[in-house]
């Protein structure tokens, strides 16, 4: 029986990590937690978003995980 709030990505390890990722705009480092979906650049203020968006690409269960708001974002 899988839970079907368990996702095994993104949010699969309960322990938020930071991560940095590269602002695409100004091309500086922008610290964001595992659990983040989006950060806004300190430096440019471009929105930095993180990679969960591949969750919701193959996770069937990415909707009730993420929530709908989010989700139909995503999937746009
Ligand atoms: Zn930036």
């Amino acid at each position: 029986m899988i839970s079907p709030f368990k996702c095994p990505g993104s949010f699969g390890s309960g322990t938020p990590a930071i991560k940095i990722k590269i602002c695409p705009q100004c091309g500086g480092e922008v610290e964001l937690f595992s659990i983040d979906m989006k950060v806004d650049c300190p430096s440019c203020g471009q929105p930095v978003f993180n990679n969960i968006n591949s969750c919701a690409e193959y996770c069937q269960y990415a909707e009730q995980c993420l929530g709908t708001d989010i989700y139909s974002k995503l999937k746009k």
